[in-house]
């Protein structure tokens, strides 16, 4: 393959291959993939538009209680990327928060070209026990995945520090998640290449950037 760097990866066109519950009814291009997820409102769709500068990407669902899909894109025949539903709504019925990790849980557990889930927490509040829920479906499923910090702007450069500190202390046990937490504004567009120099390396694990 051509060489190609980091910015060329993210202006390449981007195209929704399908979406579903359960990946397997879907035609899949064999491609390294990375995954997104996180609570509901996280500011998950608002990541994905700016890493991949597009407006309207991602598509918000904002109907709790609604089964939602694993949208699937393909990033210029090179990699796919994966939106996956959010969790932790708070009228969600019982049935559908099992629907959801059971789906979860059929994607880690199928994917083989998965190459990281990113796991999403804003920043202001960190983990909450629902995620440690999700940590442990990873864990059971040895999916290697890396927590990202959103929404940065609406706090202290001291806090995200510590809430980064705080966050990699918690994670630390999980043995297949990334020791380093990230830390994003989607608003502020900080962080957000080093956000896509590290999916750029996940994609391409052998290639020297010049
Ligand atoms: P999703 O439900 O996880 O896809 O979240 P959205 O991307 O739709 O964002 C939820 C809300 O948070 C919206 O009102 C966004 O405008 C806001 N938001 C998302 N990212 C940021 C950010 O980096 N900074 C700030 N201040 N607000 C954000």
């Amino acid at each position: 393959m051509k060489s190609i760097t980091p910015r060329q990866l993210f202006v390449k066109s981007c195209d929704f291959v399908g979406g579903s519950g359960d990946p397997s009814v879907l035609k899949l291009p064999d491609l390294p993939e990375i995954a997104f997820v996180g609570r509901s409102n996280v500011g998950k769709s608002s990541l994905i538009n700016a890493l991949f500068n597009r407006k309207n990407l991602a598509r918000t669902s904002r109907t709790p209680g609604r089964t939602q899909e694993i949208n699937f894109f393909n990033l210029g025949g090179l990699a796919l990327f994966v939106d996956l539903p959010g969790y932790g709504f708070a009228s969600v019925p019982i049935k559908l928060k099992h629907a959801w990790q059971k789906d979860m849980t059929t994607y880690v557990t199928t994917r083989r070209g998965m190459r990281m889930l990113f796991v999403l927490v804003d920043a202001r509040h960190g983990l909450k026990p629902i995620d440690f829920d999700l940590f442990n479906i990873l864990h059971a499923s040895a999916t290697p995945f890396q927590v990202v910090l959103t929404k940065t702007d609406k706090i202290s450069s001291d806090e995200v520090e510590s809430r980064q500190l705080e966050t990699q202390k918690s994670v630390e046990d999980h043995f297949t998640c990334a020791p380093e937490v990230l830390a994003v504004s989607a608003v502020k567009k900080t962080g957000l290449s080093a956000l896509q120099m590290r999916i750029f390396h996940l994609v391409f694990p052998d290639l020297m950037i010049k």
